[in-house]
C-alpha cells in the first residue's frame, strides 16, 4: 500500500468529542469516522484491523467445531412474538415496518432466527449435538452510545449457538466454546479475564463473561490474586442514574459501602453520583469505622434525590434474596411502606452484615423496609456472594484475596436451557422415538468492541500500539527527502517490492511530506516497525528500523531486513 493511493485520514488534534483514548485514537489514526450516534464507518486501516479480529474468532470458532452461517440483520417480528421477546425486550430493540405495514426488527441478536432455523433443519438426534457461528452487524438502540465503537448502536458481534439433547452435552460444548474464547484472546495479545456472570434478561442458568482490563471499563470484575476465580460485579450499574437497565433493577442488589463514615457522607457522595460512588467505596473498603448504612432506591426515581435514612429498629431476620422475600418485607410492614416498587437497588454497608435484621431507608419518607439481612457465607459461592465482597477480602474460592479492578466486557457465554426452543418448538426425534425439545447454549463476542478494547489497553502518548496479531500492517517505509536522493528512492521502491512479495503487510509512505510528519502518523497508527530509509545509511548498505512496541531504534543491513519477519 503507498500512502499517496490511500486513504489514511490522521488527524492532529483529539476530536473533543471523545472521552476514552481508545476513542481519540480511533479518530486520530483514520480507523473511523462518526456518521451519527453510536453508527460509524470504518476506514480502510481500521477495516484492516476489524478483518483480523474477526479471523482469529472465525478460526477459533472452526476449530472448536462451529460452523459459519449468516443470518439477516432484519427480523420479522413474529419470531419475536413467539419468543416473547416482543414484549419483553425494551427499547434497545429497534422496530421497524416495511411497505406493506409488517413489523420488522433490527436484530439485536438472533436466538430467535436460529432456533427457527435448527425447528425447521434438524429432526433427529443423530444430528446432534450442533453449533453454529455467524459474525453480522447487530443494532442495539443504546441509551447512550459513547466511547466510539465501545459501546455503538450497530456493531459487529461474533455469534454462536450450539443445540443439544441434554444437558452434558451442551456443558461440553460450553467448556470447548470457553476454551475457544481464552484462545482467543491469548491470540489477540489482551490482558483479559473470565469471570462468573449474571444471565440477565437472556435466562439460564450458567454464564461466563470475558472481560478485557481497562480503566475506562463499565463493568467492575472482582477476581482472586494467585488463583484464577473471578466474577463480575456488574450490577452495581443498577445504580445508574440513566438507562437503568430493567433486568439489572428488577433484583435487589447488595452493594458493600464500606469506608463511608456517616449517613450524612453516604448522601452526600450519592447525590454526586451514585454508580461512581459505589465503585469508589468498593475499592476503599475498611469496615471497622463503617457504621451500619442501608438505602433502598427505587427504580424510577430520580438519583439526585435520593436521602439516606438511619437505620433503626429491629423485625424479623429475611434475607434479600428474591422479590418474594422482598414482597413479604413489604407486607410485613406494609402500613409505613406504603405502594413500593420493587425494581430497587439496596446499597447495603459491609459491616452491616455482622449484623442482623435493619431498616432500610428509602427516598420518600417512611418507605422503608424493616428485617433487611443476608448471608455472607461463601462456601458456595454464588454471583449473590461475589457482589459483596470488598477489596482485600479473601477469596470465596480460598485461595488469594480479592482485587478489583475495571472490566470491558468483549465476550458473553450463557448455557440457555431450553428457553428458546421451548418457546419456538425446536425439538427432534429421539432414539427412542419421541419428541425433545433442545437444549441450548448462546455465545457471544464483539468484535468491533475488541479493536477498542485492544487499544485501551495498547497505547502510549504518541498513538496505538497494536499486539501485531492484529496490526493493520507490519511494517511502514518512510523514506527520507525521496525527491531529492534517487538512492533513497531506488532502495525504498525495491524494500517496498521485496516485503509485497513476501505477503508482509507493508505501507510505504511515498507522500512528499516532511519525515517529522510521517513519523507522527506511523507512531500515531501503530504499525510495529518503522524502516527509515535515510541517504546516510545507506553508505553502508544500512537502515534504521524502529520498534514501534519497544521503542528502541537501530542499524541493520538493508540485506536482513526480511529477518524482521521470519
Ligand atoms: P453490555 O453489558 O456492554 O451492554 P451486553 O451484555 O448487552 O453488553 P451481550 O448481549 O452479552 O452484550 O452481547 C455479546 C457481546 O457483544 C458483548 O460481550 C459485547 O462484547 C458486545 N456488545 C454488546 N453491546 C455492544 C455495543 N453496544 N457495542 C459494541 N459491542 C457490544
Ligand atoms: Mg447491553
Ligand atoms: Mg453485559
Ligand atoms: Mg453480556
Amino acid at each position: 500500500m503507498r500512502t499517496s493511493q490511500y486513504l489514511l485520514s490522521t488527524l492532529k488534534e483529539t476530536p473533543a468529542s471523545a472521552e476514552v483514548i481508545s476513542h481519540q485514537l480511533m479518530l486520530r489514526a483514520g480507523l473511523v469516522r462518526n456518521v451519527a450516534s453510536g453508527l460509524y464507518t470504518w476506514l480502510p486501516t481500521g477495516l484492516k484491523v476489524l478483518r483480523k479480529v474477526e479471523a482469529i474468532v472465525r478460526e477459533e470458532m472452526e476449530r472448536a467445531g462451529a460452523i459459519e452461517v449468516l443470518m439477516p440483520m432484519v427480523q420479522p417480528a413474529d419470531l419475536w412474538e413467539e419468543s416473547g421477546r416482543w414484549e419483553d425486550y425494551g427499547p434497545e430493540l429497534l422496530r421497524l415496518n416495511d411497505r406493506h405495514n409488517r413489523p420488522f426488527v433490527l436484530g439485536p441478536t438472533h436466538e430467535e432466527v436460529i432456533t427457527k432455523l435448527v425447528a425447521n433443519e434438524i429432526s433427529s438426534y443423530k444430528q446432534l449435538p450442533l453449533n453454529v457461528f455467524q459474525v453480522q452487524t447487530k443494532f442495539r438502540d443504546e441509551i447512550r452510545p459513547r466511547f466510539g465503537v465501545m459501546r455503538g448502536r450497530e456493531f459487529l458481534m461474533k455469534d454462536a449457538y450450539s443445540f443439544h439433547l441434554d444437558e452434558s452435552c451442551l456443558k461440553n460444548t460450553y467448556q470447548k466454546m470457553y476454551d475457544a474464547y481464552c484462545r482467543i484472546f491469548e491470540r489477540l495479545g489482551l490482558d483479559y479475564r473470565p469471570v462468573i456472570a449474571d444471565t440477565g434478561s437472556i435466562g439460564g442458568d450458567a454464564s461466563h463473561e470475558f472481560h478485557v482490563l481497562a480503566d475506562s471499563g463499565e463493568d467492575d470484575i472482582a477476581f482472586s490474586d494467585t488463583s484464577d476465580f473471578a466474577a463480575n460485579i456488574e450490577k452495581a450499574e443498577a445504580l445508574a442514574p440513566q438507562g437503568t437497565k430493567p433486568e439489572a433493577t428488577e433484583q435487589l442488589t447488595k452493594v458493600a459501602t464500606p469506608n463511608v463514615k456517616t449517613i450524612e457522607e453516604v448522601a452526600a457522595f450519592l447525590s454526586v453520583n451514585v454508580k461512581q460512588t459505589v465503585k469508589t467505596l468498593l475499592v476503599k473498603g475498611d469496615d471497622e469505622i463503617a457504621p451500619v448504612v442501608a438505602l433502598v432506591l427505587r427504580g424510577d426515581h430520580q438519583l439526585n434525590d435520593i436521602k439516606a435514612e438511619k437505620i433503626s429498629g429491629i423485625a424479623t431476620p429475611l434475607t434479600f434474596a428474591s422479590d418474594e422475600e422482598i414482597q413479604t418485607a413489604v407486607n410485613c410492614n406494609a402500613g409505613s411502606i406504603g405502594p413500593i416498587n420493587l425494581s430497587i437497588p439496596v446499597i447495603v454497608d459491609r459491616s452491616a452484615a455482622h449484623l442482623a435484621d435493619f431498616v432500610c431507608g428509602a427516598n420518600i419518607n417512611d418507605m422503608h423496609f424493616t428485617g433487611a439481612n443476608w448471608d455472607r457465607d461463601f462456601q458456595n459461592y454464588s454471583v449473590e456472594d461475589i457482589r459483596n465482597v470488598v477489596e482485600g477480602d479473601p477469596s470465596p474460592c480460598g485461595q488469594g484475596n480479592i482485587v478489583i479492578k475495571r472490566g470491558i466486557e468483549v465476550g458473553h457465554i450463557f448455557q440457555l436451557g431450553a428457553k428458546y426452543a421451548q418457546a419456538m418448538n425446536c425439538g427432534v426425534l429421539t432414539e427412542a422415538g419421541k419428541n425433545q425439545i433442545l437444549t441450548m447454549g448462546c455465545y457471544g463476542i464483539g468484535v468491533s468492541r475488541i479493536v477498542a478494547a485492544a487499544i485501551e489497553q495498547n497505547h502510549d502518548q504518541y498513538g496505538i500500539k497494536w499486539p501485531s496479531a492484529i496490526a493493520p500492517f507490519q511494517v511502514a517505509i518512510v523514506p527520507m527527502n525521496m525527491a531529492k536522493s534517487a538512492r533513497v528512492k531506488e532502495t525504498a521502491e525495491k524494500l517496498y517490492s521485496q516485503l509485497q512479495q513476501a505477503g508482509i503487510e507493508v505501507i510505504f509512505d511515498d507522500r512528499k511530506e516532511r519525515p517529522g510528519v510521517m513519523f507522527a502518523d506511523h507512531e500515531l497508527i501503530g504499525t510495529p516497525f518503522l524502516l527509515i530509509v535515510g541517504e546516510r545509511n545507506l553508505d553502508n548498505q544500512q537502515i534504521e528500523v524502529k520498534n514501534r512496541i519497544s521503542g528502541e531504534k537501530s542499524l541493520m543491513d538493508i540485506s536482513d531486513i526480511m529477518n524482521l519477519f521470519a
